[in-house]
């Protein structure tokens, strides 16, 4: 088969909107933050005027990703497709977040491999186990803890903590807001969005 390459290329979409694109991937425990961190985000770049698409792991377990369980396989197949769809948004020029629990570092980082370097940015949402299964805001490590439910990601299922993510948020310790905050001073610095809009 023969690429032809896109139809107009992210540079030509990125001039006529201002702004870069970028893949933002949040990775963490189960109530670890990384949907209510990513949403509002998204907000905020929103408000600025920027170009977003949040993909996350529960709604797109419910479609696109509906055939895949949470075996090791499924895990990789289910971060694979992700990756692939972040491209695609990725090409379209929007800055792309994606919050997927995504628990082996060769999966994520066989996403970072598809984008420019420099245009995905780790995200490690890091809190303890126990701030984790207190906040529970799923209801699973009480479904665990019951054995109502294997294979969950820090109690029976291994999480691999990312070695060099570009931005690691403790939220333990900072506010949603301060995460927001240094995330969007990352992509400022990245030269993904313009700085100064506040
Ligand atoms: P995840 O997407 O990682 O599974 P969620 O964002 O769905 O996690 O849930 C995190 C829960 O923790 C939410 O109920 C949120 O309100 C709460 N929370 C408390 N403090 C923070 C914080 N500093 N940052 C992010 N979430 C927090």
């Amino acid at each position: 088969m023969v690429w032809e390459g896109l139809n107009i290329p992210r540079e030509t979409r990125e001039e006529a909107q201002g702004h870069g694109a970028a893949v933002v991937w949040f990775t963490g425990l189960s109530g670890s933050g990384k949907t209510t961190i990513a949403r509002a985000l998204e907000r905020q770049l929103f408000h600025d005027g920027v170009r977003t698409m949040l993909l996350d792991g529960d709604y797109v377990r419910h479609g696109l990703n509906g055939d895949l369980g949470f075996s090791p396989e499924d895990r990789r197949e289910n971060v694979r497709r992700v990756g692939e769809v972040a491209r695609l948004f990725f090409e379209a020029g929007s800055v792309v977040l994606c919050t997927f629990v995504s628990p082996y570092r060769a999966d994520r980082d066989r996403v970072r491999s598809l984008i420019p370097e420099g245009r995905f940015v780790e995200v490690f949402v890091d809190v303890d186990l126990e701030v984790a299964r207190a906040r529970d805001p799923k209801g699973l490590y009480a479904r665990s803890q019951a054995g109502d439910l294997e294979g969950l990601t820090g109690v029976d299922a291994p999480y691999q903590a990312p070695v060099a993510p570009e931005v690691t948020v403790e939220t333990r310790d900072v506010t949603v807001e301060e995460s927001v905050e240094s995330l969007r001073r990352a992509l400022v610095e990245a030269g993904v969005v313009p700085g100064g809009s506040r």
